[in-house]
Protein backbone atom coordinates (compact mmCIF):
# COMPACT_ATOMS: atom_id res chain seq x y z
CA UNK A 1 0.00 0.00 0.00
CA UNK A 2 1.16 3.14 -0.89
CA UNK A 3 3.42 1.96 -3.36
CA UNK A 4 0.63 2.31 -6.37
CA UNK A 5 -1.80 4.79 -7.18
CA UNK A 6 -4.97 4.17 -5.42
CA UNK A 7 -7.27 1.41 -7.27
CA UNK A 8 -10.58 3.12 -9.00
CA UNK A 9 -12.77 1.58 -6.23
CA UNK A 10 -11.14 3.33 -3.88
CA UNK A 11 -11.51 6.37 -6.00
CA UNK A 12 -14.97 5.99 -5.59
CA UNK A 13 -15.04 5.34 -1.88
CA UNK A 14 -13.20 8.77 -2.36
CA UNK A 15 -15.32 10.78 -4.11
CA UNK A 16 -18.26 9.16 -2.21
CA UNK A 17 -17.15 10.16 1.08
CA UNK A 18 -15.88 13.82 0.05
CA UNK A 19 -19.90 14.17 -1.15
CA UNK A 20 -20.95 12.64 2.32
CA UNK A 21 -23.07 10.18 0.82
CA UNK A 22 -22.30 7.36 3.92
CA UNK A 23 -20.78 8.04 7.10
CA UNK A 24 -18.81 4.50 7.26
CA UNK A 25 -18.55 2.08 4.89
CA UNK A 26 -19.33 -1.34 4.95
CA UNK A 27 -18.34 -4.33 2.49
CA UNK A 28 -19.71 -8.23 2.08
CA UNK A 29 -18.40 -11.24 1.08
CA UNK A 30 -21.73 -13.08 -0.29
CA UNK A 31 -20.56 -16.62 -1.26
CA UNK A 32 -22.96 -19.41 -1.93
CA UNK A 33 -22.77 -21.81 0.15
CA UNK A 34 -22.84 -24.81 -2.73
CA UNK A 35 -19.40 -25.62 -2.92
CA UNK A 36 -15.83 -24.54 -1.51
CA UNK A 37 -14.05 -21.52 -1.83
CA UNK A 38 -11.29 -21.09 -4.21
CA UNK A 39 -7.85 -18.16 -5.26
CA UNK A 40 -10.74 -16.71 -7.08
CA UNK A 41 -12.83 -16.13 -3.70
CA UNK A 42 -9.59 -15.12 -1.61
CA UNK A 43 -9.02 -12.06 -4.16
CA UNK A 44 -12.52 -10.95 -3.53
CA UNK A 45 -12.83 -11.77 0.28
CA UNK A 46 -9.32 -9.80 0.88
CA UNK A 47 -10.92 -7.24 -1.46
CA UNK A 48 -13.63 -6.32 0.80
CA UNK A 49 -11.95 -7.21 3.88
CA UNK A 50 -9.29 -5.18 2.84
CA UNK A 51 -11.42 -1.85 1.93
CA UNK A 52 -13.51 -2.06 5.22
CA UNK A 53 -10.11 -1.91 7.13
CA UNK A 54 -8.54 0.48 5.25
CA UNK A 55 -11.39 3.40 5.59
CA UNK A 56 -12.46 1.98 9.16
CA UNK A 57 -15.43 0.30 7.99
CA UNK A 58 -17.29 -2.97 8.75
CA UNK A 59 -16.66 -6.23 6.82
CA UNK A 60 -19.73 -8.81 6.47
CA UNK A 61 -19.89 -12.34 5.84
CA UNK A 62 -23.08 -13.34 4.63
CA UNK A 63 -24.06 -16.15 2.88
CA UNK A 64 -25.94 -15.79 -0.38
CA UNK A 65 -28.14 -18.37 0.25
CA UNK A 66 -31.59 -18.12 -1.36
CA UNK A 67 -31.24 -20.78 -3.78
CA UNK A 68 -32.35 -23.96 -1.89
CA UNK A 69 -31.23 -26.53 -4.92
CA UNK A 70 -27.77 -26.78 -4.19
CA UNK A 71 -27.03 -25.53 -0.67
CA UNK A 72 -25.54 -26.91 1.79
CA UNK A 73 -24.58 -26.90 6.00
CA UNK A 74 -21.09 -28.52 4.71
CA UNK A 75 -20.07 -25.64 2.62
CA UNK A 76 -21.37 -23.48 5.46
CA UNK A 77 -18.68 -25.00 7.54
CA UNK A 78 -15.49 -24.61 5.32
CA UNK A 79 -16.63 -21.03 3.86
CA UNK A 80 -16.46 -19.77 7.39
CA UNK A 81 -12.87 -21.88 8.07
CA UNK A 82 -11.23 -20.42 4.97
CA UNK A 83 -12.17 -17.00 5.14
CA UNK A 84 -10.95 -16.95 8.68
CA UNK A 85 -7.96 -18.73 7.65
CA UNK A 86 -6.86 -15.86 4.92
CA UNK A 87 -7.62 -13.63 8.22
CA UNK A 88 -10.94 -12.11 7.15
CA UNK A 89 -11.76 -11.13 10.55
CA UNK A 90 -15.84 -10.37 10.21
CA UNK A 91 -16.28 -9.89 14.13
CA UNK A 92 -19.38 -11.42 14.90
CA UNK A 93 -20.99 -9.92 12.01
CA UNK A 94 -21.98 -13.33 10.65
CA UNK A 95 -25.19 -13.41 7.97
CA UNK A 96 -27.45 -15.56 6.16
CA UNK A 97 -29.95 -14.22 3.52
CA UNK A 98 -32.45 -17.08 4.02
CA UNK A 99 -33.01 -15.14 7.47
CA UNK A 100 -34.33 -11.69 5.22
CA UNK A 101 -36.96 -13.72 3.52
CA UNK A 102 -39.82 -12.32 5.40
CA UNK A 103 -38.35 -9.11 4.30
CA UNK A 104 -37.70 -9.67 0.88
CA UNK A 105 -41.36 -10.75 0.85
CA UNK A 106 -42.58 -7.62 2.32
CA UNK A 107 -40.57 -6.12 -0.37
CA UNK A 108 -42.07 -7.39 -3.64
CA UNK A 109 -45.55 -6.37 -1.74
CA UNK A 110 -44.06 -2.81 -1.31
CA UNK A 111 -43.60 -3.46 -5.13
CA UNK A 112 -47.11 -5.05 -5.73
CA UNK A 113 -48.68 -1.93 -4.06
CA UNK A 114 -46.96 0.27 -6.26
CA UNK A 115 -47.69 -0.81 -9.15
CA UNK A 116 -44.37 -2.39 -9.77
CA UNK A 117 -44.66 -5.88 -9.74
CA UNK A 118 -47.37 -8.29 -11.26
CA UNK A 119 -48.04 -11.95 -11.11
CA UNK A 120 -47.36 -13.39 -14.63
CA UNK A 121 -48.88 -16.75 -15.70
CA UNK A 122 -46.71 -17.73 -18.76
CA UNK A 123 -44.76 -20.08 -18.44
CA UNK A 124 -40.71 -19.96 -18.32
CA UNK A 125 -40.43 -20.47 -22.37
CA UNK A 126 -42.82 -17.98 -23.21
CA UNK A 127 -41.41 -15.21 -21.12
CA UNK A 128 -37.80 -16.02 -22.43
CA UNK A 129 -40.18 -15.83 -26.10
CA UNK A 130 -41.54 -12.54 -25.03
CA UNK A 131 -38.17 -11.28 -23.48
CA UNK A 132 -36.89 -10.85 -27.13
CA UNK A 133 -33.05 -9.94 -28.32
CA UNK A 134 -30.51 -7.47 -28.33
CA UNK A 135 -31.68 -6.26 -31.52
CA UNK A 136 -35.31 -6.98 -30.82
CA UNK A 137 -37.64 -5.42 -27.83
CA UNK A 138 -39.41 -7.32 -25.97
CA UNK A 139 -43.10 -8.37 -25.81
CA UNK A 140 -45.25 -7.06 -22.44
CA UNK A 141 -46.87 -9.68 -20.93
CA UNK A 142 -50.83 -10.51 -20.99
CA UNK A 143 -50.79 -10.22 -17.72
CA UNK A 144 -49.39 -7.20 -16.75
CA UNK A 145 -52.05 -4.83 -16.29
CA UNK A 146 -53.31 -6.76 -13.68
CA UNK A 147 -54.67 -4.67 -10.97
CA UNK A 148 -53.03 -4.12 -7.68
CA UNK A 149 -55.41 -5.74 -5.89
CA UNK A 150 -55.47 -8.97 -7.96
CA UNK A 151 -51.54 -8.97 -7.68
CA UNK A 152 -51.29 -8.99 -4.18
CA UNK A 153 -54.37 -11.67 -4.12
CA UNK A 154 -52.08 -13.74 -6.58
CA UNK A 155 -49.22 -13.15 -4.82
CA UNK A 156 -50.35 -13.91 -1.39
CA UNK A 157 -51.82 -17.61 -2.72
CA UNK A 158 -48.44 -18.38 -4.30
CA UNK A 159 -46.93 -18.30 -0.79
CA UNK A 160 -49.93 -19.51 1.09
CA UNK A 161 -48.91 -22.92 -1.75
CA UNK A 162 -51.76 -22.72 -3.84
CA UNK A 163 -50.59 -23.12 -7.31
CA UNK A 164 -47.75 -25.66 -9.02
CA UNK A 165 -44.46 -25.07 -8.88
CA UNK A 166 -43.74 -22.69 -12.00
CA UNK A 167 -46.80 -21.86 -12.97
CA UNK A 168 -46.23 -18.34 -11.80
CA UNK A 169 -43.74 -15.90 -11.08
CA UNK A 170 -43.82 -12.44 -9.93
CA UNK A 171 -42.25 -10.27 -12.39
CA UNK A 172 -40.82 -6.36 -11.68
CA UNK A 173 -42.60 -4.20 -13.98
CA UNK A 174 -40.09 -1.64 -15.94
CA UNK A 175 -39.33 -1.64 -19.34
CA UNK A 176 -40.26 -4.50 -22.29
CA UNK A 177 -38.15 -2.00 -24.52
CA UNK A 178 -35.42 -1.62 -22.60
CA UNK A 179 -32.02 -2.16 -24.45
CA UNK A 180 -30.92 -3.87 -21.17
CA UNK A 181 -32.31 -7.28 -21.14
CA UNK A 182 -32.45 -7.52 -17.29
CA UNK A 183 -34.55 -5.12 -17.57
CA UNK A 184 -37.07 -6.23 -19.71
CA UNK A 185 -39.68 -7.26 -16.64
CA UNK A 186 -37.59 -9.71 -14.57
CA UNK A 187 -38.81 -12.26 -12.82
CA UNK A 188 -38.12 -11.92 -8.87
CA UNK A 189 -39.97 -14.73 -7.05
CA UNK A 190 -41.07 -18.02 -8.62
CA UNK A 191 -42.78 -20.83 -6.84
CA UNK A 192 -40.40 -23.79 -6.25
CA UNK A 193 -41.60 -26.72 -3.49
CA UNK A 194 -38.00 -27.01 -2.20
CA UNK A 195 -36.31 -27.42 1.69
CA UNK A 196 -34.21 -24.93 2.63
CA UNK A 197 -31.10 -25.63 4.84
CA UNK A 198 -32.13 -23.00 7.07
CA UNK A 199 -35.88 -21.87 6.93
CA UNK A 200 -37.09 -26.04 6.01
CA UNK A 201 -40.59 -25.82 4.03
CA UNK A 202 -41.40 -22.48 5.48
CA UNK A 203 -41.41 -21.41 1.47
CA UNK A 204 -42.30 -22.28 -1.54
CA UNK A 205 -41.49 -19.56 -3.47
CA UNK A 206 -37.95 -18.05 -3.55
CA UNK A 207 -36.96 -14.81 -4.22
CA UNK A 208 -34.54 -14.42 -7.63
CA UNK A 209 -30.66 -13.17 -7.26
CA UNK A 210 -31.29 -9.83 -8.67
CA UNK A 211 -33.97 -8.83 -6.67
CA UNK A 212 -32.97 -10.65 -3.31
CA UNK A 213 -28.98 -9.43 -3.86
CA UNK A 214 -29.55 -5.75 -3.32
CA UNK A 215 -32.10 -6.05 -0.29
CA UNK A 216 -29.54 -7.97 1.44
CA UNK A 217 -27.04 -5.21 0.87
CA UNK A 218 -29.24 -2.35 2.21
CA UNK A 219 -30.57 -4.43 5.03
CA UNK A 220 -27.31 -4.74 6.25
CA UNK A 221 -26.42 -1.36 5.41
CA UNK A 222 -23.54 -1.97 2.86
CA UNK A 223 -22.17 0.65 1.24
CA UNK A 224 -20.03 -0.99 -1.54
CA UNK A 225 -21.28 -4.26 -3.28
CA UNK A 226 -18.11 -4.90 -4.60
CA UNK A 227 -18.96 -7.68 -7.18
CA UNK A 228 -17.42 -9.11 -10.72
CA UNK A 229 -17.77 -7.84 -13.96
CA UNK A 230 -20.84 -10.30 -15.85
CA UNK A 231 -23.03 -8.36 -12.80
CA UNK A 232 -22.03 -4.91 -14.95
CA UNK A 233 -25.39 -5.28 -16.80
CA UNK A 234 -27.67 -6.02 -13.90
CA UNK A 235 -26.44 -2.94 -12.46
CA UNK A 236 -29.05 -0.70 -14.15
CA UNK A 237 -31.66 -3.49 -12.01
CA UNK A 238 -29.92 -3.36 -8.61
CA UNK A 239 -30.71 0.52 -8.79
CA UNK A 240 -34.12 -0.25 -9.64
CA UNK A 241 -34.84 -2.12 -6.64
CA UNK A 242 -33.19 0.03 -4.43
CA UNK A 243 -34.65 2.98 -5.88
CA UNK A 244 -38.29 1.46 -5.74
CA UNK A 245 -37.92 0.18 -2.57
CA UNK A 246 -36.68 3.71 -1.03
CA UNK A 247 -34.18 3.06 0.65
CA UNK A 248 -32.51 5.93 2.39
CA UNK A 249 -28.77 5.24 1.97
CA UNK A 250 -28.80 2.48 -1.51
CA UNK A 251 -25.92 0.64 -1.38
CA UNK A 252 -23.95 0.79 -4.39
CA UNK A 253 -22.80 -2.16 -7.07
CA UNK A 254 -19.10 -1.70 -8.59
CA UNK A 255 -17.75 -4.59 -10.53
CA UNK A 256 -13.95 -5.39 -10.78
CA UNK A 257 -12.14 -8.43 -12.80
CA UNK A 258 -12.60 -11.99 -11.84
CA UNK A 259 -8.79 -13.84 -11.33
CA UNK A 260 -8.24 -16.72 -13.51
CA UNK A 261 -5.32 -18.05 -13.62
CA UNK A 262 -3.50 -19.75 -17.12
CA UNK A 263 -4.04 -23.02 -17.13
CA UNK A 264 -5.84 -24.09 -14.31
CA UNK A 265 -9.30 -24.71 -13.09
CA UNK A 266 -11.18 -22.43 -10.95
CA UNK A 267 -14.44 -22.41 -12.02
CA UNK A 268 -16.32 -24.19 -8.64
CA UNK A 269 -18.18 -26.42 -11.57
CA UNK A 270 -15.26 -27.73 -12.46
CA UNK A 271 -13.69 -28.38 -9.53
CA UNK A 272 -16.65 -30.38 -8.92
CA UNK A 273 -16.52 -32.25 -11.49
CA UNK A 274 -12.74 -33.28 -11.00
CA UNK A 275 -14.36 -34.34 -7.47
CA UNK A 276 -16.98 -36.11 -8.36
CA UNK A 277 -15.31 -38.41 -10.92
CA UNK A 278 -12.44 -39.14 -8.84
CA UNK A 279 -9.88 -37.46 -10.52
CA UNK A 280 -8.89 -35.73 -7.42
CA UNK A 281 -9.52 -37.31 -3.81
CA UNK A 282 -11.50 -34.51 -2.63
CA UNK A 283 -12.04 -30.30 -2.50
CA UNK A 284 -8.75 -30.14 -0.59
CA UNK A 285 -6.52 -32.13 -3.01
CA UNK A 286 -3.40 -30.46 -3.10
CA UNK A 287 -3.28 -30.25 -7.08
CA UNK A 288 -6.29 -27.69 -6.91
CA UNK A 289 -6.67 -23.83 -6.30
CA UNK A 290 -9.11 -24.16 -3.34
CA UNK A 291 -8.60 -22.53 -0.42
CA UNK A 292 -8.71 -25.91 1.37
CA UNK A 293 -5.95 -27.50 -1.38
CA UNK A 294 -3.74 -24.46 -0.87
CA UNK A 295 -3.64 -24.83 2.93
CA UNK A 296 -3.10 -28.64 2.57
CA UNK A 297 -0.50 -27.80 0.10
CA UNK A 298 1.07 -25.65 2.13
CA UNK A 299 0.58 -22.40 1.36
CA UNK A 300 0.08 -19.78 3.75
CA UNK A 301 -2.48 -17.00 4.48
CA UNK A 302 0.48 -14.59 4.11
CA UNK A 303 1.47 -16.23 0.29
CA UNK A 304 -2.30 -15.87 -0.76
CA UNK A 305 -2.55 -11.94 0.17
CA UNK A 306 0.73 -10.95 -1.23
CA UNK A 307 -0.47 -13.32 -4.10
CA UNK A 308 -4.14 -11.18 -4.01
CA UNK A 309 -2.17 -7.86 -4.21
CA UNK A 310 0.29 -8.35 -6.49
CA UNK A 311 -2.48 -9.68 -9.62
CA UNK A 312 -4.15 -6.37 -8.37
CA UNK A 313 -7.66 -4.69 -9.07
CA UNK A 314 -8.94 -4.37 -12.59
CA UNK A 315 -11.75 -3.78 -14.53
CA UNK A 316 -10.93 -5.89 -17.36
CA UNK A 317 -10.61 -9.47 -17.07
CA UNK A 318 -6.84 -10.98 -17.70
CA UNK A 319 -5.12 -14.53 -16.47
CA UNK A 320 -2.55 -14.73 -13.62
CA UNK A 321 0.67 -17.08 -14.41
CA UNK A 322 0.21 -19.85 -11.70
CA UNK A 323 3.88 -19.03 -11.33
CA UNK A 324 3.34 -15.99 -9.56
CA UNK A 325 1.10 -17.79 -7.09
CA UNK A 326 4.53 -19.85 -6.45
CA UNK A 327 6.52 -17.02 -5.96
CA UNK A 328 4.68 -15.66 -3.61
CA UNK A 329 4.97 -18.80 -1.35
CA UNK A 330 8.73 -19.05 -1.90
CA UNK A 331 9.33 -15.49 -1.13
CA UNK A 332 6.96 -16.18 2.33
CA UNK A 333 8.63 -19.61 3.37
CA UNK A 334 12.25 -18.93 2.60
CA UNK A 335 13.15 -17.28 6.09
CA UNK A 336 10.13 -19.47 7.61
CA UNK A 337 10.67 -22.94 7.14
CA UNK A 338 13.54 -24.61 8.03
CA UNK A 339 16.02 -26.12 5.84
CA UNK A 340 16.67 -29.86 6.32
CA UNK A 341 17.93 -32.73 4.31
CA UNK A 342 15.80 -35.55 2.37
CA UNK A 343 17.03 -38.05 -0.07
CA UNK A 344 14.26 -38.41 -1.92
CA UNK A 345 16.04 -41.42 -4.43
CA UNK A 346 18.29 -42.86 -2.00
CA UNK A 347 21.41 -44.73 -2.70
CA UNK A 348 23.65 -46.11 -0.21
CA UNK A 349 27.33 -44.29 0.03
CA UNK A 350 29.76 -45.88 2.27
CA UNK A 351 32.76 -43.87 3.36
CA UNK A 352 35.14 -46.52 4.15
CA UNK A 353 37.72 -45.05 6.42
CA UNK A 354 35.00 -43.61 8.52
CA UNK A 355 35.36 -45.72 11.92
CA UNK A 356 32.81 -48.46 11.49
CA UNK A 357 30.33 -48.33 15.13
CA UNK A 358 31.12 -44.55 15.38
CA UNK A 359 28.64 -41.72 15.04
CA UNK A 360 29.04 -38.62 15.98
CA UNK A 361 26.89 -35.47 15.59
CA UNK A 362 27.01 -32.18 13.21
CA UNK A 363 25.71 -28.92 14.19
CA UNK A 364 23.47 -27.44 11.63
CA UNK A 365 22.04 -24.03 10.81
CA UNK A 366 18.11 -24.47 10.80
CA UNK A 367 18.43 -21.24 8.21
CA UNK A 368 21.39 -19.54 7.22
CA UNK A 369 19.57 -16.20 6.24
CA UNK A 370 17.63 -16.68 9.04
CA UNK A 371 19.43 -16.95 12.44
CA UNK A 372 16.39 -16.98 14.65
CA UNK A 373 15.29 -20.42 13.61
CA UNK A 374 18.65 -21.91 15.58
CA UNK A 375 20.61 -24.80 14.78
CA UNK A 376 19.76 -28.71 15.39
CA UNK A 377 21.95 -31.68 15.44
CA UNK A 378 22.79 -34.11 13.15
CA UNK A 379 24.04 -37.96 13.35
CA UNK A 380 26.78 -38.67 11.32
CA UNK A 381 28.69 -42.07 10.87
CA UNK A 382 30.34 -44.12 8.18
CA UNK A 383 27.03 -45.51 5.94
CA UNK A 384 24.58 -42.62 4.34
CA UNK A 385 22.05 -41.86 1.78
CA UNK A 386 22.59 -39.84 -1.32
CA UNK A 387 20.53 -39.13 -4.01
CA UNK A 388 20.90 -41.58 -6.90
CA UNK A 389 21.51 -38.83 -9.64
CA UNK A 390 24.17 -37.02 -6.96
CA UNK A 391 26.28 -40.02 -8.21
CA UNK A 392 27.66 -40.99 -11.96
CA UNK A 393 29.44 -43.64 -13.27
CA UNK A 394 30.83 -41.81 -16.11
CA UNK A 395 29.90 -37.69 -15.99
CA UNK A 396 29.05 -35.80 -18.54
CA UNK A 397 30.96 -32.38 -19.07
CA UNK A 398 29.63 -30.22 -16.10
CA UNK A 399 28.61 -32.91 -13.49
CA UNK A 400 29.96 -31.73 -10.25
CA UNK A 401 29.13 -34.25 -8.03
CA UNK A 402 30.03 -37.59 -7.32
CA UNK A 403 32.30 -39.93 -9.99
CA UNK A 404 34.85 -41.57 -9.62
CA UNK A 405 38.00 -39.70 -8.53
CA UNK A 406 35.67 -36.46 -7.82
CA UNK A 407 35.69 -35.13 -4.14
CA UNK A 408 32.51 -33.32 -3.57
CA UNK A 409 31.38 -31.57 0.40
CA UNK A 410 28.61 -33.40 2.28
CA UNK A 411 26.85 -30.41 3.51
CA UNK A 412 27.48 -29.69 7.48
CA UNK A 413 29.65 -32.94 7.34
CA UNK A 414 32.74 -33.64 5.62
CA UNK A 415 35.19 -33.71 1.79
CA UNK A 416 34.28 -36.97 0.55
CA UNK A 417 35.97 -38.87 -2.70
CA UNK A 418 34.40 -41.25 -4.51
CA UNK A 419 36.66 -44.64 -4.70
CA UNK A 420 34.57 -46.75 -6.04
CA UNK A 421 30.79 -48.17 -6.33
CA UNK A 422 29.15 -51.79 -6.74
CA UNK A 423 26.71 -52.70 -9.04
CA UNK A 424 24.19 -55.13 -8.65
CA UNK A 425 23.38 -58.22 -11.28
CA UNK A 426 21.19 -55.73 -13.74
CA UNK A 427 24.08 -52.87 -14.09
CA UNK A 428 21.98 -50.67 -11.20
CA UNK A 429 24.56 -48.98 -8.83
CA UNK A 430 23.76 -50.00 -5.33
CA UNK A 431 26.52 -48.87 -2.83
CA UNK A 432 29.08 -45.62 -3.67
CA UNK A 433 32.20 -45.96 -1.66
CA UNK A 434 33.59 -42.64 -0.67
CA UNK A 435 37.28 -41.68 1.69
CA UNK A 436 36.71 -38.39 4.17
CA UNK A 437 39.07 -36.13 5.24
CA UNK A 438 38.87 -35.52 8.69
CA UNK A 439 40.05 -32.20 8.46
CA UNK A 440 36.99 -30.61 6.26
CA UNK A 441 34.91 -31.54 9.28
CA UNK A 442 32.44 -28.69 8.78
CA UNK A 443 32.44 -28.43 5.12
CA UNK A 444 35.64 -26.89 4.51
CA UNK A 445 39.36 -28.07 4.36
CA UNK A 446 41.95 -26.37 6.25
CA UNK A 447 44.58 -26.08 3.04
CA UNK A 448 41.85 -23.92 1.01
CA UNK A 449 41.21 -26.57 -1.31
CA UNK A 450 37.94 -26.49 -3.57
CA UNK A 451 35.51 -28.42 -4.32
CA UNK A 452 32.35 -27.88 -6.85
CA UNK A 453 30.10 -30.06 -5.61
CA UNK A 454 27.98 -29.48 -2.48
CA UNK A 455 25.51 -32.40 -1.95
CA UNK A 456 22.87 -33.58 0.71
CA UNK A 457 22.44 -36.53 2.72
CA UNK A 458 20.90 -38.40 5.88
CA UNK A 459 22.88 -40.88 8.11
CA UNK A 460 21.69 -44.73 7.23
CA UNK A 461 21.08 -45.84 10.63
CA UNK A 462 18.97 -42.85 12.15
CA UNK A 463 16.96 -41.66 8.84
CA UNK A 464 12.75 -41.78 8.59
CA UNK A 465 11.51 -43.86 6.32
CA UNK A 466 8.43 -41.37 4.51
CA UNK A 467 6.09 -41.50 1.14
CA UNK A 468 6.76 -37.82 -0.63
CA UNK A 469 3.89 -37.06 -3.09
CA UNK A 470 5.66 -34.61 -5.80
CA UNK A 471 2.62 -33.00 -8.00
CA UNK A 472 2.56 -31.52 -11.42
CA UNK A 473 -0.11 -29.11 -12.90
CA UNK A 474 -3.60 -31.68 -13.15
CA UNK A 475 -3.93 -30.11 -16.42
CA UNK A 476 -2.42 -30.67 -19.87
CA UNK A 477 -1.15 -27.52 -20.59
CA UNK A 478 -0.34 -28.37 -24.03
CA UNK A 479 -3.54 -28.29 -24.46
CA UNK A 480 -5.18 -25.90 -22.02
CA UNK A 481 -8.24 -26.69 -19.33
CA UNK A 482 -11.34 -26.71 -20.91
CA UNK A 483 -12.34 -28.26 -24.34
CA UNK A 484 -15.62 -27.28 -26.03
CA UNK A 485 -17.79 -29.89 -25.06
CA UNK A 486 -16.72 -28.75 -21.66
CA UNK A 487 -13.86 -31.70 -20.69
CA UNK A 488 -11.08 -30.99 -19.61
CA UNK A 489 -7.38 -32.02 -20.37
CA UNK A 490 -5.87 -33.95 -17.59
CA UNK A 491 -2.33 -35.07 -17.23
CA UNK A 492 -2.12 -38.36 -16.67
CA UNK A 493 0.96 -37.70 -14.66
CA UNK A 494 0.09 -35.06 -12.04
CA UNK A 495 0.95 -37.14 -9.03
CA UNK A 496 4.10 -38.89 -8.28
CA UNK A 497 4.47 -40.82 -5.29
CA UNK A 498 7.69 -41.86 -3.90
CA UNK A 499 7.49 -44.32 -1.07
CA UNK A 500 11.77 -44.64 -0.02
CA UNK A 501 12.36 -41.38 0.96
CA UNK A 502 14.28 -41.09 3.90
CA UNK A 503 14.75 -37.91 5.52
CA UNK A 504 16.65 -36.60 8.96
CA UNK A 505 15.14 -38.03 12.40
CA UNK A 506 14.05 -34.64 13.28
CA UNK A 507 11.33 -34.64 10.61
CA UNK A 508 10.03 -37.67 12.00
CA UNK A 509 7.91 -35.29 14.30
CA UNK A 510 6.30 -33.07 11.33
CA UNK A 511 2.13 -32.49 11.76
CA UNK A 512 -0.15 -31.41 9.73
CA UNK A 513 0.84 -28.16 7.89
CA UNK A 514 4.29 -27.99 8.91
CA UNK A 515 6.62 -26.84 6.20
CA UNK A 516 9.99 -26.90 5.38
CA UNK A 517 12.72 -26.57 2.63
CA UNK A 518 14.30 -29.94 1.67
CA UNK A 519 17.41 -29.19 0.07
CA UNK A 520 18.10 -28.71 -3.24
CA UNK A 521 14.29 -30.18 -3.59
CA UNK A 522 11.68 -27.56 -2.93
CA UNK A 523 9.71 -26.58 -0.26
CA UNK A 524 7.76 -29.80 1.11
CA UNK A 525 4.45 -29.63 3.78
CA UNK A 526 3.36 -32.50 5.92
CA UNK A 527 -0.19 -33.19 4.29
CA UNK A 528 -2.57 -32.92 6.94
CA UNK A 529 -5.11 -35.65 5.34
CA UNK A 530 -2.08 -38.52 5.16
CA UNK A 531 0.15 -37.76 7.80
CA UNK A 532 -0.23 -39.65 11.25
CA UNK A 533 1.79 -39.24 14.36
CA UNK A 534 5.30 -40.68 13.89
CA UNK A 535 4.39 -41.22 10.03
CA UNK A 536 4.29 -37.79 7.70
CA UNK A 537 4.02 -38.23 4.37
CA UNK A 538 5.08 -34.66 2.55
CA UNK A 539 3.96 -33.08 -0.39
CA UNK A 540 5.86 -31.09 -2.57
CA UNK A 541 4.35 -27.08 -2.33
CA UNK A 542 6.99 -25.81 -5.23
CA UNK A 543 10.56 -26.45 -6.17
CA UNK A 544 13.04 -23.85 -5.69
CA UNK A 545 13.57 -22.81 -9.07
CA UNK A 546 11.85 -19.91 -10.68
CA UNK A 547 10.79 -18.58 -13.80
CA UNK A 548 8.55 -15.83 -12.60
CA UNK A 549 10.84 -12.57 -11.97
CA UNK A 550 8.85 -9.50 -10.02
P1 LIG B 1 -17.66 -19.82 -9.37
O1 LIG B 1 -18.02 -19.20 -10.66
O2 LIG B 1 -16.23 -20.21 -9.25
O3 LIG B 1 -18.58 -20.94 -9.02
P2 LIG B 1 -19.30 -18.00 -7.95
O4 LIG B 1 -19.26 -16.60 -8.42
O5 LIG B 1 -20.43 -18.82 -8.38
O6 LIG B 1 -17.91 -18.69 -8.28
P3 LIG B 1 -20.08 -17.26 -5.32
O7 LIG B 1 -20.14 -18.08 -4.11
O8 LIG B 1 -21.33 -16.78 -5.91
O9 LIG B 1 -19.24 -18.08 -6.39
O10 LIG B 1 -19.07 -16.05 -5.14
C1 LIG B 1 -18.94 -15.25 -4.00
C2 LIG B 1 -18.20 -14.01 -4.39
O11 LIG B 1 -16.91 -14.32 -4.92
C3 LIG B 1 -18.93 -13.24 -5.46
O12 LIG B 1 -18.97 -11.89 -5.09
C4 LIG B 1 -18.11 -13.47 -6.70
O13 LIG B 1 -18.21 -12.41 -7.60
C5 LIG B 1 -16.71 -13.64 -6.14
N1 LIG B 1 -15.87 -14.44 -7.03
C6 LIG B 1 -16.15 -15.67 -7.52
N2 LIG B 1 -15.17 -16.08 -8.35
C7 LIG B 1 -14.25 -15.10 -8.38
C8 LIG B 1 -12.99 -14.92 -9.05
N3 LIG B 1 -12.52 -15.86 -9.89
N4 LIG B 1 -12.31 -13.79 -8.85
C9 LIG B 1 -12.78 -12.85 -8.01
N5 LIG B 1 -13.95 -12.94 -7.34
C10 LIG B 1 -14.68 -14.04 -7.52
MG1 LIG C 1 -22.54 -17.23 -7.74
MG1 LIG D 1 -20.76 -20.53 -9.70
Amino acid sequence: KGTVSRNFIEQIIDQDLKEGKYDQICTRFPPEPNGYLHIGHAKSILLNYGIAKEYGGKFNLRFDDTNPMKERSEFVESIQRDVAWLGADWEGRLFFASNYFDQMYEAAEKLIRKGKAFVCDLSAEEIREYRGTLTEPGKESPYRNRSVEENLDLFRRMRAGEFPDGSKVLRAKIDMASPNINMRDPVIYRIARMTHHNTGDKWCIYPMYDFAHPIEDAIEGVTHSLCTLEFEDHRPLYNWVVTELEYPHPPKQIEFAKLYLTNVVTGKRYIKKLVENGTVDGWDDPRLVTIAALRRRGYTPESIRKFVELAGISKANSSTDYAMLEYCIRDDLKLKAPRMMAVLDPIRLVIDNYPEGQTEELEASNNPENEALGTRKIPFSRELFIERNDFMEEPPRKYFRLFPGNEVRLMHAYFVKCVGFEKDENGKVTVVHCTYDPASRGGNSPDGRKVKGTIHWVNAATAGKVTVRLYENLIDETKGVYNEDGSMNINPDSLEILENCRVEPALMQAKGYDSFQFIRNGFFCADAKLSAEGAPVFGRIVSLKSSFRL
